[in-house]
């Protein structure tokens, strides 16, 4: 090699995209964004599309799926997961990025990152505005991720959610606002990174380094409801979910996951036959701890600590699936992040 010159097979990063639809993919139609579909633009026009940027990246893709995020579901994950088990046995694969919706980003990212271990960047990005809806923000988005994706540093992060130009740990990420593009949000800690095309700034060494998958892949995710409190409640929503065959319930509370007498005490009955329940919050933001309002010790309780309802639905589903029941093996796995 002339010396002076950079060796592009060793510096260039191989970024597998696994597709599976959203915004990001979708078209408008019309620059107006009126009545878009997701999921309509194919991964192989989207890779064209980013080798056109100029991206020092080498890029291969595979579709998982083609769906808004609305529609993502067991079958996609499992794709999705073996897809990236498969990239990280791949010695020719230095990182992964999931195309994938906004809506439910926050709860793919949270699975994989319970079930993988922290070891080459698996990046998921999406888009608030289609490709070809004025003020667009895919492309940027995905430059972003190719960044994030390529950099040696991504490693032991665990699962990262890129959106805007923030870097997001899936713990911590949610989406905060139904239209901006700047939507998402990260609680406790804000963005781990900020990024862009042409810069990358990690505010902190990776601290999964070397470890291993919290969960093993489940063989089936386990039925869990989320019941969503509200002023002049009763009984019935919990009753119902029973009814339905919930192996969990997570309590979507007011507050820091409260709810009416008569709502607690039907947890309470749900808890004593066998099915564990997480108090959360329906507010944006903000711990919902033990025993401050309700008696989590005396009604056998868990407390969702820092997850959203639909983060603890995940988590959940994992310590069930895992055969884990007792509560306080449960809160010790709330606690963590
Ligand atoms: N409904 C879309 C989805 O989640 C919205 C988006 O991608 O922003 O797939």
């Amino acid at each position: 090699m002339i010396p002076g010159i950079e060796d592009q097979t060793l510096t260039t990063p191989r970024i597998t995209i696994l597709a599976t639809g959203g915004t990001i993919a979708g078209s408008a139609g019309s620059a107006l964004g009126r009545g878009y579909r997701a999921g309509q633009i194919g991964i192989d026009e989207m890779v064209a599309a980013a080798g056109e940027l100029g991206l020092v990246a080498a890029l291969s893709g595979e579709e998982i799926a083609a769906v808004g995020s609305q529609d993502i579901g067991w079958r996609e994950w499992q794709a999705l997961y073996h897809a990236i088990e498969r990239a990280f046995a791949d010695p020719a694969v230095d990182g992964v990025i999931v195309t994938h919706g906004t809506d439910t980003a926050e709860e793919t990212a949270w699975l994989l990152d319970l079930t993988l271990p922290a070891g080459k960047p698996v990046v998921l990005v999406g888009a608030m505005r289609p490709a070809d809806a004025v003020g667009s923000d895919g492309m940027r988005n995905f430059a972003n991720a190719v960044r994030v994706a390529g950099d040696p540093a991504a490693h032991g992060r665990g699962v990262l959610v890129v959106m805007g130009d923030a870097v997001f740990a899936a713990s911590d990420v949610r989406k905060a606002a139904t239209s901006n593009i700047d939507a998402f949000k990260g609680f406790p800690r804000g963005p781990l990174a900020l990024v862009s095309p042409a810069s990358l700034d990690w505010f902190a060494p990776a601290a999964k380094v070397g470890q291993g998958a919290r969960f093993a892949w489940p063989g089936v995710l386990p039925r869990v409801e989320i019941v969503y409190a509200h002023a002049d409640m009763d009984a019935a929503p919990v009753e119902s979910a029973l009814a339905m065959g919930a192996r969990g319930v997570v309590l979507a509370g007011l507050g820091q996951g409260n709810a009416s007498a008569p709502v607690l005490d039907a947890l309470e009955g749900a808890v004593t036959k066998g099915v564990p329940v997480v108090r959360a919050s329906r507010v944006d933001e903000g711990y919902v701890d033990r025993n401050v309002e309700v008696d989590d010790d005396a009604r056998g309780f868990v407390a969702a600590r820092s997850f959203n309802p639909q983060k603890a639905r995940v988590l959940l589903q994992l310590l069930i699936a895992s055969g884990v029941s007792d509560p306080a093996a449960m809160q010790a796995a709330f606690d963590r992040r």
